[in-house]
């Protein structure tokens, strides 16, 4: 295990736990949230070490594995997908005229071919191998593994995605520094991340589902995304909520009482989508408490 000795966003030495979550997806361990003293930005602490973190994501189904809810949850999961293909490609459009776009953790590559059909020109990186030869396939051009400072030319990018990528990566502040390399100056960075401001989080508490642990090493919301971002050089533009994920985060969460439990979830899904709709009208009247976020930062429009 790796322990992190500072904040990642403040680099504050004092923390404090936080809550105890259990990896209800993959190993069934129970692993840590600490909240740093100063910018109360939330960490999974201690978390695996990099080389360790692959097996975590090794699951035959990531989206479910209970029987009784698989074909449901897969089923309002694949429609969800579609639609938001949709809402996202018209966001894109929005943002920049079109250019080169680099979605970093691109899985499949579905977003990705939504805008290349749109007329982006694309570029991804995923370090799945599965998910990346699909990609690959998907779009008929090369997807590389992983980022290194020379996997694209400087300043090149209008856009650069990451769609809950964010939460996932070990060498953050590298990482986001490689990227913000590749993109222009004014380009748009755009960050999708679950938000644990959200009424569901507080709802659900240890059982939210998009704490994800151990997957998930950082937990953002609005204060600590736009801090981190800030000390990048990036100014904040706007943020949008992301009205299906509490339905989704909602329903999983529900699945994990019920293992827990030993029960079937049943009801609990009907309550899910209670909750799932009291989040998103609770995010209409107070911004910043979506389920899940999305950030619009620019480069260098300071
Ligand atoms: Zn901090």
């Amino acid at each position: 295990m790796e322990n992190l000795t500072q904040c990642p966003v403040c680099k504050e030495i004092n923390f404090i736990p936080f809550i105890d979550c259990k990896d209800y997806t993959v190993s069934r361990e129970t692993f840590t949230i600490v909240q740093c003293n100063s910018c109360e930005f939330k960490f999974t602490n201690p978390r695996p070490e990099s080389k360790d973190l692959g097996k975590y994501y090794e699951s035959d189904d990531y989206v479910s594995h209970s029987k009784s809810n698989k074909g449901f949850i897969n089923s309002l999961y694949h429609i969800a997908k579609h639609y938001s293909l949709l809402k996202k490609i018209q966001l894109i459009n929005t943002l920049s005229k079109k250019g080169k776009l680099l979605d970093y953790g691109c899985g499949t590559g579905d977003f990705l071919n939504t805008c290349k059909v749109s007329g982006w020109e694309v570029s991804g990186i995923e370090p799945n191998d599965l998910a990346r030869n699909t990609a690959k396939e998907l779009l008929n051009s090369e997807i590389n593994s992983e980022l290194s400072e020379n996997s694209f030319e400087k300043n090149s990018f209008s856009i650069i995605t990451l769609w809950h990528v964010l939460e996932h990566i070990s060498e953050l502040d590298k990482t986001i520094e490689t990227l913000l390399s590749f993109l222009k100056s004014n380009g748009i960075l755009l960050i999708a991340v679950p938000n644990c401001n959200s009424y569901d989080a507080k709802i659900y508490e240890k059982y939210w589902a998009a704490y994800d642990v151990p997957r998930h090493l950082y937990h953002f919301v609005p204060k600590t995304t736009e801090k981190y971002f800030k000390n990048k050089g990036l100014s904040l533009e706007r943020t949008l909520p992301m009205p299906l994920d509490s339905f989704y985060v909602s329903m999983l969460s529900e699945k994990y009482i019920a293992q827990e439990a030993n029960k079937s979830a049943g009801l609990g899904m009907i309550r899910a989508a209670w909750r799932g709709f009291i989040s998103n009208i609770k995010a209409i009247s107070k911004q910043g408490t979506s389920s899940s976020q999305v950030y619009i930062f620019k480069k260098g429009a300071f």
